[in-house]
């Protein structure tokens, strides 16, 4: 959409910011904070300042922690009724491993909605910021040029909501509108791919549900469809995410009565069918979005995106709030150095390095969250050989779970270090493949437990490339996403 000569005369800001969600609302805060001769005139645009009700963002890890605590908004966490978390328990069947954190680390549960309205509150309290309650519904572009020179939105109420379109003008544009955006493919243009999403997670609250592991993430692995996420939420809230796999059934309900329940831990199904009887299911698709290289001449000048609306993974394990708050603390310190933010050639400047330095934390998260996936969906035979050599690998203690744990609490960020956790894992599945007694039915006899004979090897040996080979097709593709250039 184009500008008119009256249009620029209205006020105009140093950057706008399009979302207060968990990304916009912290950048707001973070940029007021920046150390310049004159403050920043900031404005926020988000479409609803209501307390949102979602399924989504509602555990932080201990990464995600010091991040908001390097931000000055760890008191976020405060009298929103946050639930701590020390860790995991995995359960597979009748088995269970406990990964804690390390080091004292926390982890926090809440409802979305209150985190957010805390974040919002600070951004509001911060000096020169400006909330607005409006949908944005175009980017105003320069007709010359192309340039996004700020955005049209619509006011929800108060005295200038007459349904008109406003324009707001900045020297810099950001779109923070989250996992939906609307301006996802005008920003990136050519360099941009459409978000993929092989399952959802559906979700409901539990009360006062008594977990295997109280003040843990429990994840339980049941076949068929993927993993089912529990960890409290509030005092007595605790959220349940059961991963289904597309094309989602047309009866959930019917669909968790009767083949996901049955598998849960026997203590949690009266709660788990109360839920179900009580509270409405939420539903979200998984989507995965490798972050594309902004600033480029394939994308809009004047713009960028930031948080979900750019770089998604998937939520099983916890990881998009804790990149988001990375993102804005590097972000803070690229545009500490910033002199001038309508000089578009500084800006592009700027994304790339911070495309390439937020490498470290965000391809960890992100590749470990799509690897485990895998793993704790089990599609085929050699990803079930995967997952079990990964349960025996957490039961073996020390080192193989202290690393583990770490990365995916947002602690250590070191791509190479996951690939070399994920490779040790691939490496003790076959071994445990020719080691282990597994189950085998013998005739009329009872199901027994045997360790591999002699005369299996060489069957086994033919497996053990393909465990391999597999392990190669789930995390290299990956790791390609995180590290192409172009
Ligand atoms: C099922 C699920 C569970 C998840 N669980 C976790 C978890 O436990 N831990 C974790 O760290 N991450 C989790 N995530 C990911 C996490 O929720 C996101 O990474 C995070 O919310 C991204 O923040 P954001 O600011 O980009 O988007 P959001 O937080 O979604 O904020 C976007 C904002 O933009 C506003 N907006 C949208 N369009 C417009 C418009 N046109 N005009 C004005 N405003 C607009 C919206 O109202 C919203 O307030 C989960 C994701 C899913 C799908």
């Amino acid at each position: 959409m184009m500008v008119s000569s009256t249009e620029m005369e209205t006020v105009s800001y140093d950057v706008l910011i399009v979302g207060a969600g968990i990304a916009g609302s912290s950048l707001a805060h973070a940029l007021s904070s920046l150390k310049r001769s004159k403050p920043l005139r900031v404005c926020v645009l988000e479409r609803s300042l209501a307390e949102p009700d979602r399924i989504v963002g509602e555990l932080l890890q201990p990464g995600g922690i010091a991040a908001l605590q390097k931000l000055g908004l760890e008191s976020c966490l405060e009298d929103i009724d946050a639930a701590s978390s020390h860790g995991y328990c995995c359960i597979l069947q009748d088995e269970r491993v406990h990964i804690p954190y390390p080091d004292a680390l926390v982890g926090k549960g809440f409802h979305y909605g209150r985190f957010i309205q805390a974040l919002r509150a600070k951004a509001k309290q911060a000096q020169s910021v400006d909330v607005v309650e409006a949908t944005v519904t175009e980017l105003i572009e320069c007709p010359l040029s192309g340039r996004v020179l700020g955005v049209r939105a619509t006011r929800k109420d108060g005295e200038n909501a007459d349904g008109e379109k406003e324009a707001f003008f900045a020297d810099l544009t950001i779109v923070a509108d989250g996992c939906f955006s609307n301006f996802r493919s005008t920003v990136l243009g050519g360099a941009g791919v459409k978000p993929e999403a092989s399952s959802h997670f559906v979700g409901v609250v539990l009360k006062d549900a008594k977990l295997p592991m109280m003040n843990h993430g429990n994840v339980a692995l049941i076949h068929k469809h993927g993993p089912v996420l529990f960890y409290r939420i509030g005092e007595h809230d605790t959220r349940m995410l059961i991963n289904l796999k597309n094309p989602l059934p047309s009866d959930i309900k019917q669909t968790l009565l009767a083949e996901v329940i049955p598998q849960l831990p026997s203590s949690l199904g009266v709660t788990v069918q109360e839920a179900l009887e009580n509270d409405r299911i939420r539903r979200m698709p998984n989507s995965i979005l490798p972050a594309a290289e902004q600033g480029s001449r394939h994308t809009k000048e004047g713009v960028f995106l930031l948080g979900d609306s750019w770089n998604m993974r998937h939520p099983l394990t916890g990881g998009g709030m804790t990149v988001a708050f990375y993102d804005v603390v590097l972000l803070r310190e690229l545009f500490s150095e910033v002199k001038d933010f309508a000089d578009w050639r500084e800006i592009s400047h700027l994304l790339h390095r911070w495309h390439w330095s937020r490498k470290r934390y965000s391809s960890t998260i992100n590749v470990l969250s799509v690897a485990l996936y895998a793993l704790f969906g089990a599609e085929d035979e050699l990803l079930n050989v995967l997952r079990t050599g990964c349960f025996k690998y957490f039961e073996l203690g020390g080192n193989c779970i202290y690393e583990p744990v770490l990365i995916l609490a947002g602690i250590k960020q070191s791509p190479a270090l996951l690939f070399y956790h994920f490779f040790a894992v691939a490496l003790y599945a076959i071994w445990v493949m020719f080691t282990h007694p597994r189950v085998v039915a013998t005739g009329d006899e009872k199901p027994r437990l045997e360790a591999p004979r002699i005369d299996e090897y060489p069957a086994l040996f033919m497996k053990c490339i393909q465990v391999l080979w597999k392990a190669c097709i789930v995390f290299l593709p990956l790791i390609w996403a995180e590290i192409r250039w172009w």
